[in-house]
């Protein structure tokens, strides 16, 4: 059995690795992969010294200047976003979490558990948040002292409306935490532009790493004001940026090896033409995507405006034949891996158009849906 891996449902891969589409983790490239070849010391001052230069892209990304710092985490995104909230929010505060999805309702979770309060303000998961829903909000509870908003729902693919929600934060004067987990990089933000407080994402999604490290980009003056506050240890986001200003090192044991691989890639990334190249890219993919699934007769479950170019959700055939089960295992001993819904409402399955990927992989993968629905005798109108 040397060389072959067996994986779930009897699939076997020959050599030939899988393309993920998914939001992460995704395919990433022989650069990224070839990076993790090599042993680093936690203790090593090149090691922390590519932790730093790692920080100082990150923040630049965002064009945070000297007002941000970036504080690393080990763990995936949900460690940070769990890390910033417990880190930057005071017990005695009053979140507002305007809800479209799944990781919206992961932040409202997170609080329960923090014991901080909150007002939920729900939409449907098609439907960006509403600006003015959200001042109306605001201004029916004067006692809401923070936003907990996520700039792109990767459940359903959906893009809200953050410049202009972190504009109602900025004349309110209401502190504004964002999860960016599956827009950071590839769509634009600027923290010149004031109103952002913290920014959540993570090494595996649209800078191309691999998963293990989460990072949160906090304006200085919150982050200096929040020791003592965390009720974690692990999750203290001061703590380890102290304890990182001082020793130059991780507090506890580092991811070395995602570390490594997120220089490379974010060598990549640069060397690209940073986050307008990065989302130029994805938006052709995402094209690509969309209009050879809709020649297959598969629907889009966004309307075209809200649809961010990172993952694309499609509703489900009505055939009764369908199995998603079944469709998912075809398609990827085909090659590709796709992505279930995350829709509480309507069958749908997903696809994405992020990682090590252009044109050609979506154009592949669509005829591989193409002859599976053949092979399954599935019809798509
Ligand atoms: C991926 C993602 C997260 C983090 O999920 P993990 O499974 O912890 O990596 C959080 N928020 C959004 C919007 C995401 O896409």
């Amino acid at each position: 059995m040397d060389g072959i891996i067996l994986i779930e449902g009897g699939g076997v891969i020959l050599g030939n690795e899988p393309v993920l589409l998914t939001p992460g983790p995704l395919t990433t490239s022989p650069a990224t992969r070839e990076a993790m070849r090599r042993d680093w010391g936690s203790w090593d001052t090149g090691f922390n010294r590519m932790t730093q230069t790692i920080c100082a892209d990150l923040v630049e990304i965002v064009h945070g200047g000297n007002d941000y710092v970036c504080v690393p985490l080990q763990g995936s995104g949900t460690f940070a976003v769990e890390a910033a909230l417990g880190t930057l929010v005071p017990r005695q505060a009053r979140v507002l979490v305007p809800d479209n999805g799944a990781y919206c309702a992961r932040i409202v979770r997170i609080l329960q558990r923090l014991g901080i309060d909150y007002v939920e303000l729900k939409f449907a998961e098609h439907e960006p948040a509403s600006v003015a829903a959200i001042e109306d909000a605001l201004n029916a509870d004067p006692r809401i002292t923070h936003v907990a908003q996520v700039h792109l729902e990767t459940s359903a693919g959906l893009l809200n409306p953050l410049e202009e929600i972190a504009a109602v934060c900025r004349r309110r004067d209401v502190r504004l935490i964002v999860d960016a987990m599956s827009s950071f990089g590839a769509l634009p933000i600027d923290l010149r532009a004031g109103g952002i407080d913290a920014l959540v994402s993570a090494s595996g999604k649209c800078l191309e790493g691999v998963p293990g490290m989460g990072f949160a980009i906090v304006r200085r003056s919150l982050l200096e004001a929040s020791a003592g506050q965390s009720p974690s240890l692990a999750l203290d986001l001061y703590d380890q940026y102290a304890y990182m200003q001082k020793t130059t090192q991780w507090r506890f044991t580092p991811p070395t090896h995602v570390l490594a691989a997120l220089r490379a890639a974010l060598d990549q990334f640069l060397a690209e033409g940073g986050q307008p190249a990065r989302g130029a890219r994805y938006r052709h993919n995402c094209e690509t995507l969309v209009n050879s699934m809709r020649a297959l007769g598969f629907e889009p479950f966004l309307a075209p405006e809200v649809q961010a170019p990172v993952i694309v959700t499609f509703h489900a055939p009505r055939d009764p034949k369908w199995r998603f089960a079944d469709f998912y295992n075809a398609v990827r001993d085909a090659g590709y891996i796709l992505y279930p819904g995350k829709l509480t409402e309507v069958e749908t399955f997903r696809v994405g158009c992020i990682g090590a990927i252009d044109e050609n992989e979506m154009h592949n993968a669509v005829a591989a849906i193409a002859r599976v629905l053949t092979a399954l005798g599935i019809s798509v109108r």
